[in-house]
């Protein structure tokens, strides 16, 4: 069994409909944990259903909101801001999601964002990613500027409460052909690692933990997971079937 803490966060995005169903769905996961200690499972669920979950399970199951308010508590409608997650007990948030970035939330906005959910104190996965390859290191130099951006005011003293999800948004959700292979995914991490070594000195930078999300499966989850940077993963469709996750979770306990 792989004695390597890693991470396996289920983003449930959307779903499911009903807080009946998310509850079920979470109370699988918990049953999943005892797979391997190892592996830090959490899940990513919708705000409605975030405080019913944590009461039933926020011991044993990280309990992540999907994103958080760039604001403080206000005139915003329709936000969330990371006092109010805070006050039903969320410790964990995504902030920077590609679903996110792409209704508007800017590399400014992240970093409000990542500011706020710091000063509460919360754990996050950082989603960065390119929208496509470029044949020069365009696609590097735009996941520096997001990290650049999103991470300008984090102290060294923080940085390790965020893990990064390198999450190439051409690989993502159904539309997607493939995941990115294991040269793309190594290419970017040494790229990730690099610029948070610059940013944080080599000790901070080097143990940033680093996960990997894009139609991670059953699948693919060994090669991915071979990329000596890759600490774990972020799934989306994946997430949702159980079944899935377990074959994932026993895999890459081999
Ligand atoms: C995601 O949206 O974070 C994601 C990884 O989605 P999928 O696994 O479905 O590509």
């Amino acid at each position: 069994m792989t004695a390597k803490e890693m991470y396996i966060i289920g983003n449930f995005k959307q779903n499911p409909d009903t807080l009946t169903k998310s509850l079920a769905l979470a109370k699988e996961y918990v049953n999943l944990k005892k797979i391997n200690k190892n592996i830090k499972l959490g899940i990513a669920a919708p705000t409605p259903f975030l405080n019913e979950l944590v009461k039933k399970f926020g011991k044993s199951l990280p309990i992540y909101a999907q994103n958080v308010s760039s604001t403080n508590d206000g005139s915003h409608t329709g936000e969330t801001s990371a006092s109010m997650l805070n006050s039903i007990g969320i410790k964990n948030t995504i902030i920077g999601h590609s679903e996110r970035r792409a209704v508007g939330e800017n590399n400014e906005i992240i970093k409000k964002q990542v500011e706020n959910a710091l000063a509460k104190k919360m754990q996050i996965v950082l989603c960065v990613g390119e929208k496509e390859r470029h044949e020069d290191t365009g696609h590097i130099r735009f996941v520096n500027e997001q990290l650049e951006t999103a991470l300008s005011y984090v102290k060294k003293t923080e940085i390790k409460n965020i893990v990064i999800a390198y999450e190439p948004v051409w690989a993502i959700g159904k539309d997607a052909v493939r995941s990115a292979n294991e040269n793309e995914i190594y290419e970017m991490t040494i790229a990730i690692r690099k610029k948070l070594v610059e940013m944080f000195s080599k000790n901070i930078g080097s143990a940033v933990k680093i996960i990997y999300g894009g139609s991670v499966n059953s699948k693919n989850c060994m090669e991915i997971m071979s990329v000596h940077n890759i600490d774990g993963f972020l799934l989306g469709r994946a997430s949702l079937d159980t079944k899935e996750v377990k074959k994932i979770i026993e895999i890459i306990s081999k």
